[in-house]
């Protein structure tokens, strides 16, 4: 075998390894309408961000009227597409390795002109000038050589770049061109849907596996079936690049090249302008500005409604004419609800084309910004009766799979970590920073843990979920995976709600983590990759401090519980005293209250200091505290029982008044 497999640690040793600018190999999607570059470093695949910390560059380039002006790529051609229509390209991706005539479809939704190149090609033109869209495609590649030279601090020069997985020879070798004009030297072309199975470390497993990448972008609809094959199966292949394609075979794809977010865009600005003509009585003909702005601001609304459930929108027409009203989740996944289900007839034609039905499929991986949908998200879960991979950013998972597919090839694969077994232990925040395990180290994979939580804040209707990796007892040694919030949870006395939280790692070691209010019913989910960015260096160092630290933290730990229940004994405690007032004799209250002053001392000593408390002698003050407050349940109940039978007496008299 002529190159590492992925899932051996290779050449951390050797001399050079660390020579980044020499091993270094870029990973680049470089989509229809958005591009990114990604590294894949000991850290593990990441996104390079831009100065101003974006990791989006828009697939758009702006060449300025007068030849002579410099091209504007990226955002800031985007953001000026609809007032300068002749001069702005995007969506070249579609004119690559094309003639004219393949391309007559896409031209109705290409403000630009596109023109007859030599031997047929599609070319540009703007005004007097004729560029070949592998320049327009280098410009972007370029541009993001340039964001990926400036994150990284030293020169970059070789790349993976990413296509459809249905390109032809014509294209992928217009994609090598474009990166050559580029100044790169393109090290492979990968297929999309095979980066985003590496990116999510799929395929160094030991069984076969079939699974559905659905892509849904701003313009275009790609659905891949990819079969995983197991390394010892594809072990014969000695050239590398036979390799990955033996481990990710394309069984079958399908697609459409005009289905994207674009479209919901214009459904928000269709239905905008309807309601404008229908109360305003206006014909309308905006200004380029206006749709530039009517545009860009439905683009919005809809990302607001992949988190929230309503969006406001608010288009001011001049002469006090305001138009206003809100769109909810529900009227919008009304509108939409067909346009997903064009992406699902593509699905069922791939599915034929490979022979298989939605239940064969094994994982579904999201892709595409588009996927951020919540309606698109759950109508395919049902499809395929499974729950999609959605725990790496579906707009930036091409990207790191690029990255990984890099790494391999400079032999720097060094985020290796075998997945049979939990390589750390995972659990949730709970009170006072301390960290409930749910999952313990070393377990094997699949596995499933579920434990029972409540609240500890009366009338508490949103809980925070944090979900934590690493030996230590503490938040604050552990590693932040994730968190997220259930809410709506109707008010109650706090230690009430009955949370359950669930952890499910599945083989591929993808964690879901979900938690349901049994009460109420409410439910909350996440999915993590835990292992995502963690080298095994940082895991044996995570483990020796777990050693290290182990006495002190155990302490800790056993402190802030106590501190937490004691905080609410007291709490109890001093509201019955407070409200059964004469019921309790002097001798009693004052006996109670020096319970309560000691345990406070020792709640304040271990917020001040936890190390310094004697554990023993708090949980001991604790104690005393329970035992001096039986009495104080018994008054207290007998105290109700009075009550409720003085208030039966009254609603008795009250009946025969
Ligand atoms: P491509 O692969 O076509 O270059 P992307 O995968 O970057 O494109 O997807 C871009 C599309 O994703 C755009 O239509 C954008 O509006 C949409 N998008 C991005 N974020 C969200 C979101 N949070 N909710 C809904 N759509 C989103
Ligand atoms: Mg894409």
């Amino acid at each position: 075998m002529s190159e590492p497999r992925p899932d051996i640690q290779t050449n951390v040793d050797s001399p050079g390894a660390t020579d980044s600018n020499r091993s270094c190999i870029i990973g680049i999607d470089l989509g229809t309408t958005n591009s990114l570059v990604a590294v894949a470093d000991d850290h593990g695949p990441r996104i390079l961000n831009d100065a101003g910390g974006h990791a989006i560059v828009p697939s758009v380039v702006r060449f300025p009227e007068g030849s002579a002006g410099e091209p504007i790529i990226g955002r800031e051609a985007r953001a000026h597409l609809v007032e300068f229509p002749a001069e702005t390209v995007y969506s070249v991706k579609r004119l690559m390795g094309k003639s004219v005539t393949d391309v007559t479809g896409d031209l109705e939704y290409l403000g630009y002109q596109v023109v007859q190149g030599e031997h047929d090609t599609a070319r540009v033109r703007i005004g007097d000038r004729i560029i070949s869209p592998q320049e327009v495609s280098a410009l972007i590649l370029q541009k993001l050589r340039e964001v990926a030279e400036n994150a990284l601090g030293h020169q970059v020069r070789e790349a993976v770049i990413t296509v459809p997985a249905y390109f032809d020879d014509a294209q992928r070798q217009a994609t090598r061109d474009a990166g050559r004009i580029a100044g790169l030297e393109v090290k492979r072309i990968v297929n999309e849907p095979t980066a985003a199975a590496l990116a999510y470390g799929l395929g160094h497993g030991s069984k076969q596996e079939t699974i559905a990448v659905y892509d849904l972008g701003g313009g275009t609809f790609d659905i891949s079936i990819l079969q995983i094959i197991p390394h010892e199966a594809a072990e014969d292949s000695t050239d590398d690049s036979a390799q990955l394609d033996s481990f990710f075979q394309v069984v079958s794809t399908s697609g459409d090249t005009h289905l994207g977010g674009d479209d919901v865009d214009r459904m928000i600005v269709e239905l905008v302008e309807r309601e404008i003509r229908e109360e305003f009585g206006m014909e309308l003909t905006f200004p380029p500005s206006t749709r530039q702005a009517l545009r860009q601001f439905s683009e919005a609304t809809k990302i607001r409604l992949s988190e929230f459930d309503q969006a406001e929108i608010q288009v001011d027409l001049g002469e006090e004419r305001v138009y206003q009203r809100v769109l909810l989740r529900d009227e919008f996944e009304g509108m939409i609800r067909s346009w997903v289900d064009r992406s699902l007839a593509c699905c069922t034609r791939a599915l034929r084309d490979a022979g298989m039905k939605p239940d064969q499929i094994d994982r579904v991986v999201m892709v595409g910004g588009s996927t951020r949908i919540p309606l698109v998200r759950q109508m395919l879960g049902t499809y395929f009766d499974a729950e999609p991979y959605t725990a790496l950013d579906p707009d930036k998972v091409v990207a790191l799979g690029a990255a990984v597919q890099g790494s391999i090839l400079a032999g720097s694969h060094t985020n290796a970590l075998l997945l049979d077994v939990i390589p750390l232990s995972l659990g949730i925040e709970t009170m006072g920073g301390a960290v409930a395990k749910l999952v313990m180290r070393n377990s094997m994979v699949p596995c499933q843990a579920k434990e029972m939580f409540s609240t500890s804040v009366d009338g508490q209707t949103s809980i925070k979920i944090h979900i934590l990796q690493g030996e230590r007892e503490m938040v604050a040694d552990c590693r932040s995976l994730g968190e997220f919030h259930l809410r709506g949870i109707p008010p109650m006395p706090a230690g009430i709600p009955k949370l359950e939280v669930t952890f499910h790692i599945d083989a591929n070691g993808i964690l879901n983590v979900s938690a349901v209010e049994m009460r109420s019913g409410k439910r909350a989910a996440i999915q993590i990759v835990p292992n995502h960015g963690l080298a095994r260096d940082e895991v044996d160092q995570m483990e020796l401090e777990s050693y290290k630290f182990a006495r002190e933290d155990m302490k800790l730990h056993r402190v802030v519980d106590l501190r937490v229940n004691a905080a609410l004994d007291i709490k109890w405690i001093s509201e019955r005293m407070g409200k059964l007032g004469n019921a309790i004799d002097d001798d009693y209250r004052a006996a109670l209250q020096q319970h309560l002053d000691t345990l406070t001392d020792f709640i304040e000593q271990s917020e001040d200091d936890p190390q310094s408390v004697d554990a023993d002698a708090f949980l001991k003050a604790k104690q005393s505290l329970d035992e001096a407050s039986v009495r104080l349940h018994e008054i207290s109940i007998a105290q109700s029982l009075r009550d409720e039978r003085a208030t039966s007496a009254q609603d008795s008299t009250d009946e025969s008044g």
